[in-house]
């Protein structure tokens, strides 16, 4: 039988009602500081995804193993970042009230908020892992409080004091590091703590989100604000599964990859990879 012209991420087929994991795509990167186009990444990732296999030897498991839901982008207003942010929220509220996991691609880093506010109304008592080059830690930028360079301070104003861990950390106002002694856990350029950090959020609800410009800029150059002096893509890949395997997840994000700042096409492959080995990690919680 022919099928409808429906692209979804590799190996995201299955049915809503059977799957546990729900993908979404939040097209948005109005507030980027620097060079915007993360609005491209979700539909560039959905196309390039078939480049990928659906089996990782990492995991020795498959993608379609678990079934698995791609629910399409959400179409936001780009000139009021309060109102995508809500339309983000209510989008994961959605999957998350179905006892599912919402797994949401960016984007700039911004959409993080809308997918937090919707985790910490069903768990009160959530924890965020962060990975990212920046801390994004500031209180506003330009005078703007909604900035993809404040998203972690607006977290922080969720979930409170002790309950952030940062990972990968190689750039920020001073004034951002100083704020967040006490606050955030900070922990610079690699991953190292990741492990005393994984105990420490035993059973704790978990989001966990993540910048792909944590990684090196030769790896990954396809993004908006590029970081000299980041991890290697096999460091990150063995982080989050360690998160995904340990840690109890109730939603995850992948943001900033700028698809047209690579033209090869590897920044892409490189996020689709990382999104596959998530998912397949995820799903055998
Ligand atoms: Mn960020
Ligand atoms: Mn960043």
């Amino acid at each position: 039988m022919l099928k409808k012209n429906v692209e979804t991420f590799l190996g995201c087929d299955a049915e809503y009602t059977e799957a546990k994991i729900v993908l979404f795509g939040a097209p948005f990167d109005s507030t980027t500081s620097f060079r915007p186009g993360a609005r491209f990444a979700s539909a560039a990732m959905r196309r390039e995804s078939y480049g990928l296999e659906l089996y990782s030897p990492y995991q020795d498991r498959e993608l379609t193993d678990a079934p698995l839901f791609d629910s399409g982008d959400i179409e936001l207003c780009f000139g009021d970042s309060a109102r995508a942010l809500d339309d983000i929220r209510v989008r994961a509220a959605h999957i998350l009230a179905d006892g599912k996991l919402p797994f949401l691609i960016g984007g700039e880093h911004l959409v993080t908020l809308g997918a937090v506010r919707a985790a910490a109304e069903r768990y009160p008592d959530l924890h965020i892992l962060h990975f990212d080059a920046h801390a994004d830690l500031r209180d506003d930028y330009l005078g703007a409080p909604l900035s993809h360079a404040c998203v972690l301070r607006r977290c922080h104003e969720i979930v409170g004091d002790g309950r952030i861990f940062q990972f990968g950390i190689r750039s920020g106002d001073k004034s951002e590091f100083e704020w967040g002694k006490g606050k955030v856990r900070t922990h610079l350029f690699d991953f190292a703590g990741l492990d005393e950090a994984l105990c420490a959020l035993e059973g704790k609800p978990v989001y966990l989100t993540v910048d792909l410009d944590v990684l090196d800029p030769s790896v990954f150059p396809g993004t908006g604000t590029p970081e000299p002096g980041g991890v290697s893509f096999d460091a990150l890949r063995r982080a989050l599964q360690a998160c995904c395997e340990r840690a109890r997840i109730v939603g995850a994000d992948v943001v900033e990859l700028s698809p047209h700042y690579d033209a090869s096409g590897a920044s892409t492959a490189v996020a689709c990879k990382i999104v596959r080995e998530m998912l397949i990690a995820l799903s055998k919680q």
